[in-house]
């Protein structure tokens, strides 16, 4: 039976059902340029709509007077309880004839240094349907307080929400390696990394980043011929740590092997990521902050943690009791070998850089989230998606 997206969008099914019968359901996404504007600077707050029935009317909403419960843990001096909240639509972007997908505009600023903008975005479909993305707070310009972490994205309440600290490392004030750059640099990471990640776009709403002030460092140590890499925290790491569950270390070492340490249930995760490489960070991400395991051969290791929802396994017996309780043939638990999931390549002898064939189970896929390099931008598979999910219920 054909089903129409109209019928559903009229029952108010949810995104994945109408993605599951074909249709593009009502969504808008706004983002704003810069991430962290100075005090001169104008900001381009913009937004994206789809829908099958067509886009008619997108707005652009500014909210100010009320940062009581949007604010920014971090920021100092804005989390005053304020008795109004005053909203402004800046900008009405009327759609004809109703098209998808169709974006609106609108500039705004500039702001005064330690400003706290909170934004978002409404958009109407041609059969009058809204959808919304609402709130975006960052802040603007110098902090009161140049310890702290500043808030460039920030959807909820620290408590309620994934924090991610990016930590710039290699910044040094040359051409192209200045604060501005820092922040686009994260921008791109954040908005085509994060924000474009199958597991979070649908819940971008329980993600906050920041931009740390100080600089964190990567180090490399040769022990018995092994590289060790580890890292260097940033001065103001206690202010960090207050809030976070993950700090990313940004860096342009291309020679450098990202990873990333988990920060277990009440830990900061930390991972490393090379700036321009947005498709790792969510790999990296769910070993530090989902403690997600790796599913290729050999050196990730099974990442030891309570929680449920496992995706990979030290026995056949526990991937096999894993797969039926998920309704696949027990033929789907893959070990892995050298040969049959390995990722880092072999040295002239044939043997594995990166270490010899281990024991564990795999049930997702290779090329999902957790799979090797190349599929890093993947969408999790069963049991990945399912941690995540379990994570997000946890918040
Ligand atoms: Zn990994």
């Amino acid at each position: 039976m054909k089903r129409t997206c109209y019928a559903f969008a009229l029952m108010a099914f949810t995104l994945s059902m109408g993605t599951m019968f074909g249709c593009t359901p009502l969504a808008v996404r706004a983002i704003h340029e810069p991430f962290h504007p100075s005090s001169t600077q104008q900001i381009t707050l913009s937004a994206e709509a789809e829908s099958t029935r067509g886009i008619a009317e997108i707005s652009i909403v500014q909210r100010t007077l009320t940062r009581d419960r949007y604010c920014a843990p971090y920021v100092a001096g804005e989390c005053l309880p304020l008795p109004t909240i005053k909203e402004t639509t800046v900008q009405t972007c009327q759609i004809e004839p109703p098209s998808s997908p169709a974006s609106c505009r609108a500039l705004v600023g500039p702001f005064q240094d330690g400003s706290f903008v909170t934004y978002g975005a409404r958009a109407k479909d041609a059969t009058g349907m809204v959808a919304g993305d609402q709130w975006i707070g960052f802040g603007v310009g110098a902090q009161a307080d140049p310890s702290e972490p500043i808030a460039v994205y920030v959807r909820s309440d620290a408590a309620k929400a994934v924090d991610v600290v990016m930590v710039p490392v290699d910044y040094n004030g040359t051409p192209g390696r200045g604060p501005a750059d820092f922040a686009s640099d994260a921008r791109r990471l954040i908005v085509d990394g994060y924000l474009a990640h199958a597991q979070i776009t649908g819940n971008r709403s329980k993600w906050n980043f920041y931009l740390n002030p100080a600089t964190g460092g990567l180090v490399r140590s040769n022990i018995s011929g092994t590289e060790q890499r580890s890292i260097t925290q940033p001065a103001n790491w206690t202010r960090i740590a207050a809030t976070a569950n993950a700090a990313a270390y940004v860096h342009h070492d291309a020679t450098w092997r990202d990873f990333g340490n988990f920060g277990g249930a009440n830990g900061v995760g930390q991972l490393t990521i090379q700036a321009g490489t947005p498709g790792t960070i969510v790999h990296e991400t769910g070993h530090a902050v989902f403690g997600l395991s790796d599913e290729y051969c050999c050196d990730g290791g099974i990442i030891s943690t309570s929680w449920p929802h496992e995706n990979m396994f030290t026995s056949l017996a526990a991937c096999q009791a894993s797969a039926t309780a998920h309704g696949l043939p027990t033929a789907s638990c893959t070990q892995l070998t050298t040969t049959n999931g390995f990722c880092g390549g072999a040295d002239a002898s044939g043997t594995p850089i990166l270490g010899s064939t281990d024991l564990k189970w795999r049930q997702d896929t290779a090329s999902d989230l957790m799979g090797c390099g190349g599929n890093n931008g993947a969408a999790g598979g069963i049991l990945d998606s399912e941690r995540i999910q379990w994570y997000y219920n946890t918040l």
